[in-house]
Formats: C-alpha cells, sequence, structure tokens
C-alpha cells in the first residue's frame, strides 16, 4: 500500500489551506503513516557543557537520546556539580574541566564542540578559548553584549577553522518556522504589522515566581548581563520580527518603562518598548519586561493575521491564523537544535547563515540601537 506522508496528502487532495491547520485537522491514520524513521548509528559530535545552570540543565536533559549529538564534556567552577554532572550522564574525568584549565581541551580529541552556557558577558571569553582550542563552538543568546565582542568572536573563529553557532532554539522549532514560512511566503500577503511581546516572571508549572527576578541573579548585573530583559528575552521578540519579515530594520525608537523595584532594578532596565520599521515599511512593536507576564506575537497582513501565544518561551505553543488554528506538537527544541547542527558539521558543510555568528552579530546591533534610542529619545538609523 502507497505510503502517505502529510506532504504526499496535501498534494494528493490539493487541499488549498495552511500547513498550519492541516497540523491540526489531519487524520490521525494519516499521522501514523509518517515516512520510516531510519535511526542513525554513524559518528555523533561530542559537546561539552561549559557552564551548569538552570539552561545548561534543560540542555542536557533534552539532548538525552540524540542520535547525533552525545554530552562527552562539561566545564564548571562548582567542584559538587562535576562531581553530580559525572554520575548522572556517565562523563569521563578526562573530560571535566574547570574555567581555570579549560584551555587543555585542545589536547582532547574526543570533545568536538563548545556549548556556552555562561552569563552573557562571559560568552565571548569562552568562545574565543574554544576556537583556539580548535573546538566548533554553540553561544547562547545573546551573543555578547557588545557589537565588538561578537566581531572578536567571529575572528576567532574564523581564524582557527571552526564553526560558530547560535543558540537559537526556536528557529528549528514547527510552529517558528510555520510563521516564518507564513510571513516571508506572504501565504496573507505582506505583513504590515508585528507586535511581539515577551517575559514570565511566575512559573505557572512551579506556581512559584521565575528564579530570574531574585536579586542575586547575573541577569540585574549590568557588568554580567549587559542589559536587562531586552538581551534575555527581547532578543527573541526582535529575531520573531526579522524572521516573519525576512527583512533588516532600517531604524528603532525606544522607551525605557517604569522602574517599580528600584532595589532590584538599580543597573538594568525592568521593562522597555521599541518600534522598528523594515524596508518594506512593515513596523514591528516589541516590549519586554521583568514586571509582568507577557508571551504574544502577532502578525498583520494585507488578508489576513496569524498569532501565537504563548510563543516565545519554552511551549507548548498556542496559535490560531485568520483562516483556522496554529499549532503542532511540541519536539525537544534542544534536542532538535543540537541534531540539526550536529549533522551540518558531520558533513564537513557550513551552517546555514540564519545560526551563525553572523546572525547573532545582527540581533545584537539591533539591541544596541534599541537602548542608544530609549537613552537618548532619538530615532536611530541602521
Ligand atoms: P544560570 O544563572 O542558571 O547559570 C549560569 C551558570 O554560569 C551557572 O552554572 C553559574 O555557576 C555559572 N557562572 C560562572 N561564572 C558566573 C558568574 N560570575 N556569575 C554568575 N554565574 C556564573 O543562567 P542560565 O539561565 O542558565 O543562563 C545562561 C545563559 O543561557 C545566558 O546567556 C542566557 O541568556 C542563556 N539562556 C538561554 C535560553 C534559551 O532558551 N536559549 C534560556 C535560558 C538561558
Amino acid at each position: 500500500m502507497e505510503k502517505i506522508s502529510r506532504r504526499s496528502f496535501v498534494n494528493k487532495f490539493g487541499i488549498g489551506v495552511s500547513a498550519s491547520v492541516i497540523a491540526t485537522s489531519i487524520p490521525s491514520f494519516l499521522s501514523a503513516a509518517e515516512p520510516e524513521h531510519i535511526p542513525y548509528n554513524g559518528k555523533k559530535i561530542n559537546l561539552a557543557l561549559c557552564g551548569l545552570g538552570i539552561y545548561a540543565n534543560i540542555v542536557a536533559e533534552s539532548m538525552q537520546g540524540s542520535e547525533y549529538c552525545n554530552l562527552a564534556g562539561i566545564v564548571t567552577g562548582t567542584p559538587s556539580k562535576a562531581i553530580k554532572w559525572k554520575e548522572k550522564y556517565n562523563i569521563p574525568d578526562k573530560n571535566i574541566y574547570n574555567y581555570e584549565n579549560f584551555d587543555e581541551i585542545i589536547k582532547n580529541k574526543d570533545i568536538d564542540m563548545v556549548y556556552v552556557i555562561l552569563p552573557n558577558s562571559m560568552h565571548k571569553d569562552f568562545v574565543i578559548r574554544s576556537a583556539k582550542a580548535g573546538k566548533h563552538v554553540i553561544t547562547e543568546k545573546p551573543m555578547a553584549i557588545d557589537v565588538k565582542e561578537c566581531e572578536e568572536m567571529i575572528k576567532a573563529c574564523n581564524d582557527n577553522k571552526v564553526q560558530l553557532a547560535l543558540g537559537y532554539r526556536l528557529h528549528y522549532e514547527p510552529t517558528h518556522l510555520e510563521i516564518k514560512r507564513l510571513g516571508q511566503e506572504k501565504v496573507f500577503g505582506q505583513v504590515r504589522y508585528i507586535e511581539s511581546l515577551g517575559y514570565k516572571t511566575y512559573d505557572t508549572i512551579a506556581k512559584k515566581p521565575v528564579d530570574i527576578n531574585s536579586p542575586a541573579n547575573w541577569r540585574l548585573n549590568k557588568k554580567l548581563s549587559g542589559g536587562g530583559p531586552l538581551m534575555d528575552l527581547g532578543i527573541y521578540c526582535i529575531q520573531v520580527s526579522r524572521y516573519i519579515l525576512g527583512e533588516e530594520p532600517i531604524s528603532v525608537t525606544a522607551q525605557f518603562g517604569t522602574i517599580n523595584d528600584k532595589n532590584r532594578f538599580s543597573e538594568t532596565e525592568e521593562s522597555i518598548s521599541w518600534q522598528m520599521v523594515f524596508p518594506s515599511g512593515a513596523m514591528a512593536n516589541g516590549n519586554t519586561s521583568c514586571g509582568y507576564n507577557i508571551d504574544r506575537t502577532y502578525a498583520s497582513a494585507d488578508y489576513g493575521s496569524f498569532e501565537l501565544s504563548p510563543g516565545l518561551s519554552y511551549g507548548p505553543y498556542e496559535g490560531k491564523t485568520s483562516k483556522g488554528p496554529l499549532k503542532f506538537p511540541p519536539i525537544k527544541q534542544q534536542q532538535k537544535q543540537l541534531d540539526e547542527i550536529s549533522k551540518v558539521l558531520l558533513a564537513n558543510k557550513k551552517l546555514p547563515d540564519h545560526i551563525t555568528g553572523e546572525e547573532g552579530l545582527k540581533d545584537i546591533k539591533i539591541i544596541n540601537a534599541i537602548y542608544k534610542a530609549a537613552e537618548t529619545g532619538k530615532k536611530i538609523i541602521l
């Protein structure tokens, strides 16, 4: 019997609706007929996680079962974490480093790539040290705290002939791939207006405030974070606007919001709003805050609209278009990201532009312009 995948079902029956609608309305017997997955048993990329905080734990859990990437090493400044991780993930002593002896990783042929998951201002140092050790490197968002740092990181990776990727997990997430398609393929015509808002201060699953707002958190220390919620989650709002439109902003204006908690927000903003203008004339409004829970992206196009809420946190995402629901089954985002990056490296190919250091640099340029606009009250031309 002929195997029917979602794609062939659509081609065969010529359904003229978006994939998003199909994703929710396709009969369940067809889902079972997805093309058979052929397991990969070849060489994996051996990864060392650098920094073992909250997000590194999420990455480590998510990548269990990855076909293309293996958690082979760790880099930590906390000896007790080294013991815990060694046991939990079966990591050999020879693949465990601290921040001081990290450069010795150059001699370790068992590690192919380092994933830097440290406070923002530490990304540059560890990316450059990884590059000099001949390791491919992924760095978390935001890439660094300013343009100069990003340029130095890109140069170090180029000079040492290693590849630099950004930890942009949403670039592999089906709901986000779909809104990118809806926007860039002009499924509802030209997108004219985007609103993207993000921050989460209260964890509705754990039923407690999110730790990022604790006074001791490095995110409130400008030297370590480079800025407040704009650096942390606002970057996703910028990203989503850029990939829905497939354009780069030409100017920004911005305004800092009220500071309600002067003790915590003495160095970084508590909230910020910004407006970006794109070459097509499209406008994108963004807002991010540590003071309230928002997680929403909305795009208005000539003949319709699409939106996600929640749409930027870890999911599952809920969405709709003017034609119907927009929802895909949740995936292990970090595993998918690492698998896709690893596949490219294993094939000795170049990483796609949208997740490289150049992409991270573009976001930092926009973030810097937004801060400048908020500080000066002037429109900043990019
Ligand atoms: P975290 O505070 O939980 O972890 C930071 C780690 O850095 C800890 O292991 C800590 O011990 C170590 N560290 C080393 N030197 C430090 C110093 N001087 N001060 C504070 N910590 C120090 O932070 P996190 O939430 O894991 O964030 C780490 C990075 O990951 C950040 O760049 C953040 O933006 C990024 N992140 C990305 C996502 C995503 O979805 N892609 C989600 C969360 C965090």
